[in-house]
């Protein structure tokens, strides 16, 4: 099966591993795990560990942060921040270049381990490191001007974005770099010092990463500390943190909001979609699910902005089902050593137990199967695997179509008046992305100005640049990550009054 264009072309960054960066920091143990703090590599008396999704085997032990260990980061990137803040952009910016190329020039370690602790098959691995280092390094070239609302002859009224202080990137488990990494240049760059915390299924690769990173920068300007899900609150709780910038879901991110409003922080929330796509009567077929067949399975489900409500006009109904059956059976399910697999497992035991939930209403509810449905059909012993499923136009308000599956079953639905299907594609507390295909791009434009999303495309899905913002409307989100809205979410606004004479 081939990749859309649009995600080839993240994956030349692949080569460069090759490359000879022997002026740059290299990391060689990929077998050990610390905490990250004032550019130290600290141990906690508990450890705890992650499991590998294709396995089920044990991944090696990592640190089991405690509030001491949070304080402790706490006070460095307090004590790191007035310098940090006091470099010039293009300073902070050289620092982020030499972390992008010391990533790049362990490369090949950090995939191994990406793989292995998010059951990514290597081509899925190698789309998140490469887009992680443009993000990087696309960033890293971005700055925020200053705003001058007002030059008279007696005074100047100028807008400028300055750091908040010190800010905390949490992230979840299905894009462990990209989501951590995102948050940190951003985070960085306009002044900011950060500590990230990722996801208690999926800390390997941050550890990895903090740990280069503190071969770079100043000590207490970017620290990583893992834990267990008690962690999060106790960052959400402290006192001296002006940011939360928060990915994961939205009953999650509502906890964070909440905690956040004690102290007053800054919050970025990226939540979870339900994305709509509507297929107009006059697209190519053919062409058309070469692209959505990949848009609504890749990484078995668990992207935040994936297709996961598919609706298509009813005069090409049949025959577009009949061609995405064709193009998603030949996705190859395996594991992140099967370098054939478009799908790897679901990436743990908790979200396997609620995909498996929404597989058994498959004959709770009798739903039409038009492709997969039976959980036993992959044939793997071992491994959180689910065969692509395809659910053919259940009923509007069954489960498949109200809730985030967050795996690899999507329903493909009916529709017919153009109406009527932008009030179903608008019918939900989500609003992350949603898209549109037609011929017309006119006509395709009018609809997709129409829908209820932070993101919206015309013949895509899933189309993103690190220089965009991201982020969801209603429940989706608040606020955005990435480009230059996604950095003033991590300043504060301020207004400079200047009288050029007493
Ligand atoms: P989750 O909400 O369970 O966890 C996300 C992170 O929050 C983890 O690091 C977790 O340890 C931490 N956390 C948990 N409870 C916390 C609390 N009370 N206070 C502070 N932190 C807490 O999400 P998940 O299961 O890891 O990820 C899947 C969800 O993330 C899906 O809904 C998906 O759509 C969403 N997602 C959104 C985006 C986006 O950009 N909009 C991107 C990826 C994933």
């Amino acid at each position: 099966m081939s990749f859309p264009s649009s995600l080839l072309t993240y994956v030349f960054f692949f080569d460069l591993v090759n490359k000879d960066f022997c002026e740059v920091d290299r990391i060689f143990c990929f077998q050990t795990f610390y905490n990250v703090i004032i550019n130290e590599l600290t141990s906690t008396a508990e450890t705890r560990h992650g499991i590998n999704p294709s396995t089920e085997e044990a991944l090696p032990p990592v640190p089991l942060s405690t509030q001491e260990d949070v304080d402790k980061a706490v006070a460095a990137a307090q004590a790191a921040y007035p310098a940090w803040r006091d470099l010039t952009y293009d300073e902070r910016a050289k620092y982020i270049l030499r972390y992008a190329d010391a990533i790049e020039a362990n490369l090949a370690g950090i995939q191994d381990i990406l793989m292995k602790e998010a059951g990514k098959p290597v081509q899925n691995a190698t789309q998140e490191l490469g887009f992680a280092l443009m993000h990087l390094r696309q960033t890293a070239g971005l700055r925020l001007p200053e705003d001058v609302v007002e030059d008279s002859e007696e005074r100047t009224a100028t807008v400028r974005y300055v750091p908040i202080g010190v800010g905390v990137g949490i992230v979840p488990w299905n894009y462990p770099a990209l989501l951590g990494l995102g948050k940190l240049d951003a985070a960085v760059l306009t002044g900011n010092t950060y500590i990230w915390k990722p996801s208690p299924y999926a800390p390997y690769t941050a550890l990895k990463l903090g740990e280069l990173a503190a071969k770079i920068f100043p000590p207490g300007v970017v620290q990583v500390l893992s834990g267990d899900e008690s962690l999060g609150p106790l960052f959400t709780a402290h006192p001296s943190i002006g940011k939360i910038s928060f990915t994961g879901s939205s009953a999650t991110g509502k906890k964070v909001m909440a905690a956040c409003a004690k102290t007053l922080k800054r919050v970025t929330l990226e939540l979870g979609g339900n994305d709509a796509s509507i297929v107009c009567d006059d697209v190519d077929v053919k062409q058309v699910v070469q692209k959505i067949g990949p848009f609504s399975f890749l990484h078995a489900g668990q992207i935040c902005m994936e297709i996961k409500r598919l609706y298509v006009h009813e005069k090409i109904y049949d025959e577009f089902l009949a061609a995405m059956v064709e193009v998603v059976k030949t996705f190859k399910v395996g594991g992140a050593g099967d370098a054939e697999a478009f799908l790897g497992p679901v990436q743990n035991s908790m979200q396997y137990e609620k995909v498996q939930d929404m597989f058994s209403e498959i004959s709770k509810q009798n739903w039409k199967v038009a492709l997969g449905g039976d959980v036993c059909s992959t044939g793997k012993e071992k491994g959180y695997f689910f065969p692509p499923t395809i659910i053919d136009n259940p009923p509007e308000n069954s489960r498949i179509v109200v809730e985030e599956p967050f795996g690899p079953i999507m329903p493909v639905l009916k529709w017919k008046d153009e109406e009527d299907v932008i009030r179903r594609a608008n019918n939900t507390d989500m609003g992350l992305g949603a898209s549109v295909w037609s011929s017309d791009v006119e006509r395709a434009k009018k609809i997709a100005t129409r829908l209820e999303a932070g993101s919206v495309w015309v013949n895509s899905h899933f189309e993103l640049s690190p220089s965009v913002p991201f982020g969801g409307h209603k429940w989706s989100g608040i606020g955005m990550d990435w480009g230059i809205v996604g950095m003033k979410g991590w300043c504060n606004t301020q207004s400079m009054w200047v009288r050029k004479k007493f």
